[in-house]
């Protein structure tokens, strides 16, 4: 207990996991704690004259899913064994924590989800103090790393884009200075584990240090990082540093990747979620499906998933980065058969990124070190469907990958001779080496398995040399294996002979050389399992010593798949190349939403144009419900960002001036969970928008003011629009049911407005989902609540309301806001007796129920 206090003092924040032989023993709180959450048997050892000591147990080999578990919940563990053997060990045996597992921290499968990157992120503030006024200069400096994989990014953002770049990233794990309250942090923390380091580990001038010895350079400079990437050196450095008291024996990270400021367009939550672009609005366990990742994620291989999500979540800013991806997605577009080809080999190729990872840790288990191996042996025809798709073209990103391609050809080479094709998927379980690889295993293994064999050759062996044709090599539980001389070839016994036994017959002999024989055959097995582990131990390391060009590899087959993924999905679904210009202009010839469309038959979606230019800027939507505000809303958001991802995108052409945001803003996602009302979250989402937007942002707004009155509402959405148009000037399109908006168009220049068009039938209304100019002139809100079967009665009352509400009080909007006693009297009842009356169906009355309602009427009129 002396040496279990110890060690649990240096691991106060983690469920300490104490081997003790076969099973991890926990104590006190972690006993008590852990029993809960795994459901174990909580016991108690006995601690000599002291109190009993809580105690829960678990066996070692069911340890993984119990640790996936306490992680899940968020929870630290910290996994404590035994450093040396138990039989050699002089009292107490020496124990050493040899890793922890943490949320953000683990290369654990069943903790990791192959389509996406498990980011740690850590996080620190520099720079002025904040202004009267709030706009202070702080910079964060962002270090994000996924150890699965030893992706490592930097990053040095303002105060107001760490939101977006966090939410792209979803951290599990946050490591920040243990000044930063809880407060201060952003949004999505919340749902991240926090880790508090001191504040002295996030300093920059150490960090610097740490960070050049770690990846073996004389200063950050030959690793792209500046004087200005100080905040982020400083995160680094703290990352780096837990990383290693979680990982003791090594972490495994890749060269920083420095992300610039305008690299990638800022994609901020309500924007994420409003496009769905990985999960749903509805949510729910399958996050992805109705997603824009769904349909476009066509790709072979986890690492290739990873990279889309990436893209997908932060797309290029730069025009002619856009333009490099799209040459290399149309590559692959025009060459159907190369494609095919390319997603054929790509099919064999596991989880590269994440098996060399494991290789470096010296982790992996034969099982995923053959799969490694097969992995590459695959990349020869990767490469070479590459370079039939890339043909005489000149698409830069295409020659670039095929330029630093390498095969690792001897790495994979090298894996299949040593490795058993059906590898077992833990060391020990014979065989993981293969036959011909090892002189002195095959030995072992033909003396344990053909123990026959090589006693017949000693015994020929022995005849020859003894001259005694009658000798015989036997074995028996007592003496072991000997040698038997009949009594009238005594005299030919060598002096070295040992005698062991008399019988009738003859004697029995040892010699030296069969009790070594008689000692390898024996120890055999034990010595297979142990030569086995050498060699691959060996092998592992060097393999593992080449992580970085594994790696390399890992992302040059994840870009050729991602790339080919987005030119299958464009073949499938019909998308055409957008051209992306420097301009303004945003043009969409027959746009369609590429998830609704999906949702479909074939054809029956009804495809809409769309054109934001200088002079006409700003669209006003209006329509009525259900007519497909939201959708063209959505597909033009989603379009522009696929564009900017370097995909095709669906509509017959498209003609897109690069933006430098995405905002969509879409009423009633009320955000209940975080205890703010709908409207509020509404207003500071919009505030958000305003004060970030610039003349080359999109802006998306799907019913802003919804959450409070009507003259509120279109009070706000009248203001908000003005100053969109007057003040940012930017690429807007506001659907709205306020139609009184449209005629904001006489004020304002460059303000279009369009209407999604329904056609009446027979008093019904029928939605043809075509974009029209002009404003829609009613809402139809009241034949949509008949669609949806509200009752007669509140649909007449509802007409009249409706009535008097256009006669009286709304002949235009910018009419002053009605004292609130107009607005009550407005809405006073009126005599109950005539709301019953206007509501009755008399066609669908039986007599007698008719006569029943006229007795209970006029008793009701009575009593009035
Ligand atoms: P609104 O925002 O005007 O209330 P939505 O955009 O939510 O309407 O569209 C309502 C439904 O109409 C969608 O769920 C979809 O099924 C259908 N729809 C919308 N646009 C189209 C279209 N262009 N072609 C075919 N169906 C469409």
């Amino acid at each position: 207990m002396q040496q279990y206090r110890d060690i649990k003092s240096r691991h106060q924040d983690a469920i300490l996991f104490f081997r003790m032989g076969e099973f991890y023993e926990m104590f006190y709180d972690d006993a008590e704690k852990a029993s809960r959450l795994l459901g174990l048997t909580l016991t108690a050892r006995n601690n000599g004259a002291a109190a009993e000591v809580p105690l829960a147990g678990i066996p070692v080999k069911a340890a993984p899913e119990y640790v996936r578990r306490l992680v899940q919940h968020g929870l630290r563990v910290a996994i404590c064994e035994q450093v040396e053997d138990p039989r050699a060990a002089k009292g107490i045996v020496r124990r050493e924590v040899t890793e922890t597992i943490t949320p953000g921290a683990t290369i654990a499968d069943d903790l990791l989800d192959g389509s996406r990157a498990n980011y740690i992120c850590a996080l620190v503030a520099v720079g002025e103090e904040r202004r009267a006024d709030g706009a202070g200069m702080t910079r964060i400096g962002v270090a994000a790393a996924d150890i699965s994989t030893g992706e490592f990014r930097l990053a040095v953002v303002g105060a107001d884009s760490v939101e977006p770049l966090l939410h792209r990233l979803s951290p599990r794990e946050l490591v920040v200075p243990s000044s930063a309250k809880r407060h201060q942090m952003p949004e999505g923390s919340r749902t991240a584990l926090v880790t508090e380091r001191e504040a002295w580990e996030f300093d920059a001038a150490a960090a610097r240090d740490d960070l050049a010895r770690h990846f073996g350079v004389h200063g950050l400079d030959g690793l792209g990082i500046g004087a200005d990437d100080a905040p982020a050196v400083g995160a680094a450095g703290a990352l780096l540093r837990y990383l290693k008291e979680l990982q003791p024996s090594g972490v495994s990270l890749s060269r920083p990747i420095v992300e610039r400021a305008g690299g990638v367009l800022p994609i901020d939550e309500m924007t994420r979620r409003n496009l769905e672009l990985v999960e749903s609005l509805r949510g729910g366990s399958d996050g992805a499906a109705g997603t824009l990742i769904d349909v476009l994620d066509r790709t072979a291989t986890p690492m290739g998933a990873r990279l889309l999500r990436q893209w997908v979540l932060a797309p290029l800013a730069d025009r002619r980065a856009i333009d490099a991806r799209l040459d290399a997605v149309e590559r692959f577009y025009r060459t159907p058969l190369a494609r095919a080809a390319l997603r054929a080999a790509l099919d064999g190729v596991r989880d590269l990124e994440r098996l060399a990872t494991k290789a470096a840790l010296g982790r992996s288990t034969p099982r995923e070190l053959r799969a490694l191996g097969a992995s590459l042996a695959r990349l020869p025809s990767v490469r070479d469907a590459l370079k039939d798709a890339a043909g005489a073209s000149s698409a830069s990103v295409l020659d670039d990958l095929l330029r630093d391609w390498d095969d690792c050809a001897e790495i994979a080479a090298e894996i299949e001779r040593t490795v058993v094709a059906e590898a077992p998927i833990a060391l020990g379980e014979e065989p993981t080496i293969a036959a011909g690889v090892d002189a002195e295993l095959d030995d072992l293994r033909a003396l344990r398995d053909g123990g026959r064999d090589s006693i017949a050759r000693i015994q020929a062996d022995e005849r020859q040399r003894t001259g005694i044709q009658s000798l015989k090599v036997g074995f028996n539980r007592v003496f072991g294996y000997y040698i038997e001389v009949t009594k009238s070839n005594l005299h030919l016994v060598p002096p070295d002979y040992q005698r062991r036994q008399t019988i009738t017959n003859g004697e029995r002999f040892v010699t030296p050389a069969l009790k070594a024989h008689e000692e390898r055959v024996l120890t055999a097995s034990e010595r297979i399992e142990q030569r086995e582990r050498e060699i691959f131990d060996a092998l592992r390391g060097r393999v593992g010593k080449d992580v970085a060009r594994l790696h390399a590899m890992a992302r040059a087959a994840a870009t050729a798949d991602t790339l080919s993924a987005l030119a299958e999905v464009a073949a499938r679904e019909g998308y055409v190349r957008p051209t992306l210009t420097d301009g303004f202009t945003l043009r969409i010839n027959a746009g369609r939403h590429p998830v609704v469309e999906r949702m479909m038959p074939r054809d029956k979606f009804v495809p809409n144009d769309v054109v934001l230019e200088a002079d006409a800027r700003v669209v006003i939507l209006t329509g009525p419900n259900m007519a497909g505000k939201s959708t063209i809303l959505r597909q033009v958001g989603l379009i522009v960002l696929m564009a900017h991802v370097g995909s095709f995108v669906p509509a017959s052409a498209a003609e897109v001036g690069v933006v430098d945001r995405i905002f969509t803003r879409v009423g009633a996602s009320d955000n209940l969970a975080r205890g703010q009302s709908t409207f509020m979250v509404e207003m500071a989402e919009t505030s958000a928008i305003l004060h970030t937007a610039t003349a080359r942002s999109l802006v998306l707004l799907d019913e802003i003011g919804r959450g409070t009155s009507t003259y509120d509402g279109v009070s706000i959405a009248w203001a908000v629009t003005e100053h969109l148009h007057n003040a940012t000037r930017c690429k807007t399109i506001f659907a709205t049911h306020y139609h009184e908006l449209t005629q904001l168009a006489n004020d304002l220049a460059a303000l279009r407005n369009f209407n999604v068009a329904v056609r009446e039938v027979d008093n019904r209304i029928l939605f043809v989902h075509r974009l029209e100019p002009g404003g829609a002139d009613r809402s139809y809100g009241i034949e949509v609540g008949r669609l949806a079967g509200l009752p007669p009665a509140v649909l007449e009352r509802a007409k009249r309301v409706l009535h008097l509400l256009e006669s009286e009080q709304l002949s235009g909007a910018r009419q002053a806001t009605p004292a609130p006693a107009d607005q009550l009297a407005l809405f006073a009842p009126r005599n109950p007796l005539l709301d019953r009356l206007a509501g009755i169906d008399v066609e669908s009355m039986t007599p007698v129920q008719a006569l029943a309602l006229l007795e209970e009427l006029s008793k009701q009129a009575r009593d009035a």
